[in-house]
């Protein structure tokens, strides 16, 4: 079996939020998409480890905001790579509440959704929480969202292990790359970094010493050279 070709599914990059009780969180997910049209109804797939499902699991609701295109790595790596019971995430972004009360983060929103929990599938490591759209608007035009494809092929980035779309790297590219060894994200000399102002040409060992991973701020020393 090569899961590999599972990379052939390609989908978006959103920001699932919820509440209950006072405390808020959000994370990063990929698996969800639209199911049905009357009424709008969308399934999403969230770890059941994770801060976020837990408060969706009391609330019964949850907001998505969908991530454009220049969306920087590291909002993905705060909202991706660190948890929420350790980092107050929405003291670094900009969010607004919505008809569910809910939070919804802004911070390069294409769009966004509010949704009420209709029915869940459990799904071993994960939850499939079906959800009926009961408020959804752009928040900006323009910018085009960002797909997983992109974030992976383009950024560098990659997904943690608690992550419905994540599996091992079966095949690595033979070029000369750096893997972060705590997040998984890559670092391609080809590409730079130019989310910490690093131009698309700039080889690892000329990367400035206090440079850190965009996703989750480990040093250069983190590093292991791969391929
Ligand atoms: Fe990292």
């Amino acid at each position: 079996m090569n899961l590999d070709a599972l990379f052939a599914l390609d989908c978006g990059m959103y920001l699932i939020c919820s509440e209950f009780a006072g405390k808020m969180n959000g994370m990063v997910v990929n698996a969800l998409v639209q199911v049905t049209a009357f009424p709008p109804q969308v399934v999403v797939s969230v770890n059941k480890e994770s801060l976020t499902w837990e408060l969706i699991e009391k609330s019964q609701s949850f907001t998505i905001s969908v991530l454009d295109k220049d969306t920087p790595l590291q909002l993905i790596g705060l909202f991706g790579f660190f948890s929420g019971r350790e980092k107050d995430k929405f003291s670094q972004v900009r969010y607004m509440r919505g008809k569910t009360g809910l939070p919804i983060v802004t911070d390069h929103a294409l769009a966004y959704l509010e949704a009420r929990v209709i029915s869940s599938l459990d799904a071993g490591t994960h939850q499939i929480f079906l959800g009926e759209v009961i408020e959804t608007d752009f928040l900006q035009k323009g910018p085009e969202p960002m797909t997983y494809g992109y974030y992976r092929d383009i950024k560098g980035g990659r997904v943690p292990r608690t992550a419905a779309t994540y599996h091992e790297e079966l095949e690595e590219e033979k070029k000369e790359r750096y893997r972060c060894q705590v997040c998984g994200y890559i670092y391609d000399s080809q590409f730079g970094d130019p989310d910490s102002g690093i131009q698309p040409g700039t080889p690892f060992d000329k990367l400035p010493s206090d440079w850190v991973c965009p996703i989750c701020g480990a040093s250069k020393d983190k590093f292991e050279k791969i391929g």
